[in-house]
């Protein structure tokens, strides 16, 4: 079954009960236990298994054409999820301009308990080939990154982490299953912030963890899940659920929105450079070409002529894009990302990061022509 199928299929079945088309939201915290004390209808608790999150789990692995999914709270409970299984004195590797929330859980609450921690320049491989030690057990890559819009090559960082007996884990949340597939490319794992295209409206939260395999991993994984606690509730889990059968429509009707807003910045002479992996003047371009499946997704960024004062100056003068953080709603967002990202943050102080979203292409660029030249 192709993508769009899969998001309106899997896990959607017509509830036995009353025939509701769209799925019922499974409210109870607990289940019934049968009269001899199991639990034939397969739930316990919530905090263990919900049918909501079952399906939600279901067609986020099929999605992402892995084995399982286990569904949390908002991505950096899945991104901590993942690092919970280091153990002390291991090492891990990750991007030196990851989402600045991963690159802090690592810093703040890994660090300290002795895992091993290095940023690292993830769009050389020669950088990671440098960095891999004996302990190295998780190499972990955002691409393409948040807000810098770097692209790093899965299959080759891929093959070398494994090479060296780590394993790989793939933020894929700027490009979603529709735009890249990190399992065909050798990762072990895939990360989202379903907050932000599976989610796509703004208004919910979530995080997922999908392994390719079952196994060990995935069974740490959803073992964590119960044991931390930090479950998605039924609502959220129907609200993504609910989400997902539009995913690709979104997606694809953003990213045509974004190339062209790409586009017209590029000329645009207020403009120092628009980092944008679609653009042939990107320098990530023709590997995003490769590993990517025809599209380079709906968010972008560029650097405004002048400073921080010149950035937020445009920022405040649109009228169609939110200033506002998170990205991958139907609504267009626009953020100065060097003031929100702390102290180690490499974005540079002219860098307007943007979310593209559904509205009419041509209604956003005059907006931004308009706050630009205005
Ligand atoms: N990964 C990326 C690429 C993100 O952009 C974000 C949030 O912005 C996260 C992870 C963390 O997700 P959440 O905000 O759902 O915890």
């Amino acid at each position: 079954m192709k993508l769009e199928t899969l998001s309106v299929r899997i896990g959607r079945e017509v509830e036995p009960v009353a025939g509701d088309v769209s799925p019922a939201i499974h409210m109870s915290t607990t289940f019934e236990r049968d009269v001899d004390g199991q639990f034939s209808r397969g739930y316990v608790y919530t905090r263990a298994g919900n049918p909501g999150r079952r399906s939600l789990e279901q067609c986020m692995a099929a999605l992402e054409g892995g084995a399982e999914a286990i569904a949390y709270a908002s991505g950096s409970a899945a991104s901590l999820a993942v690092f919970s299984l280091l153990r002390p004195g291991e090492h891990v590797v990750a991007p030196i301009e990851s989402y600045h929330g991963t690159a802090k859980q690592l810093r703040t609450l890994l660090a300290p308990m002795g895992v091993q921690v290095s940023f690292v320049d993830l769009t050389k491989v020669d950088a990671l080939r440098a960095a891999l030690t004996e302990r190295t057990r998780l190499v972990w890559i955002e691409t393409p990154s948040n807000p810098l819009l770097n692209i790093s090559d899965i299959a080759a960082l891929t093959a070398l982490a494994h090479e060296r007996g780590a394993i790989v884990c793939c933020d894929n949340t700027f490009a979603t299953p529709i735009w890249q597939r990190p399992f065909e490319l050798g990762a072990d794992l895939v990360m989202h912030s379903s907050t932000k295209y599976f989610g796509g409206h703004s208004d919910v939260m979530g995080g997922a963890v999908i392994a390719r395999e079952k196994g060990e991993l995935a069974g740490q994984l959803r073992d964590y899940q119960e044991t931390a606690g930090g479950v998605p509730s039924p609502f959220d889990c129907w609200l993504i659920r609910r989400s997902l059968t539009t995913l690709s429509c979104r997606v694809r009707a953003q990213t045509e929105n974004a190339v062209r807003i790409a586009e017209f910045l590029s000329r645009h002479k207020q403009i120092e450079r628009v980092l944008y992996p679609g653009l042939e003047s990107h320098p990530g371009h023709a590997l995003a070409r490769k590993q990517m499946n025809g599209g380079f997704g709906a968010m972008l960024s560029f650097c405004v002529r002048g400073g921080r004062d010149e950035a937020f100056a445009v920022a405040g003068k649109l009228h169609h894009f939110a200033r506002a953080t998170s990205l991958g709603g139907v609504e267009s967002l626009i953020e100065h990302r060097a003031s929100i990202e702390g102290p180690h943050s490499v974005t540079p102080q002219n860098l307007l990061r943007v979310s593209v979203g559904l509205e009419h292409a041509d209604d956003l660029i005059a907006d931004l022509d308009q706050a630009l030249t205005g």
